[in-house]
């Protein structure tokens, strides 16, 4: 029986104000809220996760470990006000990206749910009690391929609608 239970956030336009194909800190801004969102995760003992498409890496624009970097800021700032990720998914892939390594029609670019089926594996999550939280209609249908509760996010404070996420799945 899985044991733990989860909510997945898309990144660029949930978590961060979206900007085109995001990879540089300097252009990093949080949406309202994102922070207290990941904090009110980690106090009810929910895995936060990151579940984010990533084809600028298939493009040529940015590479994997410049999103690394990224990403390991993005919990150096949430550890400064007591929050963190427990873990980070995407998909580098892209059918006709501009660089062949991933150039893939792979099972992980949402809404194809390979990414969420993959963390629920990893981490031994009940899909009962997982959410995936984000402001594209392809994060709401990857958590239904998943079989788990989908959230559009569509815009303001991230923090009510994680909160009623975290209360619609029992955690
Ligand atoms: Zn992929």
């Amino acid at each position: 029986m899985a044991s733990k239970s989860a909510v997945f956030f898309d990144r660029d336009g949930t978590l961060n104000v979206d900007v085109h194909f995001l990879h540089e800190i300097e252009k990093f801004r949080w949406v309202e809220g994102a922070v207290d969102a990941v904090r009110a995760v980690n106090a009810r003992g929910a895995l936060a996760i990151v579940i984010t498409n990533q084809s600028g890496i298939a493009r040529g624009y940015y590479t994997e470990e410049e999103m690394y970097r990224l990403h390991e800021w993005m919990n150096e700032e949430l550890q400064k006000h007591g929050a963190h990720i427990d873990a980070f998914y995407y998909c580098p892939h892209l059918t006709d990206g501009a660089v062949e390594a991933y150039r893939e029609d792979c099972d992980c670019r949402k809404p194809k749910p390979g990414m969420l089926l993959r963390a629920m594996k990893e981490h031994d999550i009940d899909p009962a009690r997982a959410v995936m939280i984000g402001d594209a209609a392809r994060d709401v249908e990857c958590a239904e391929r998943a079989g788990i509760r989908g959230t559009l996010y569509a815009g303001g404070s991230l923090l009510p609608v994680t909160l009623e996420a975290l209360d619609s799945c029992g955690i």
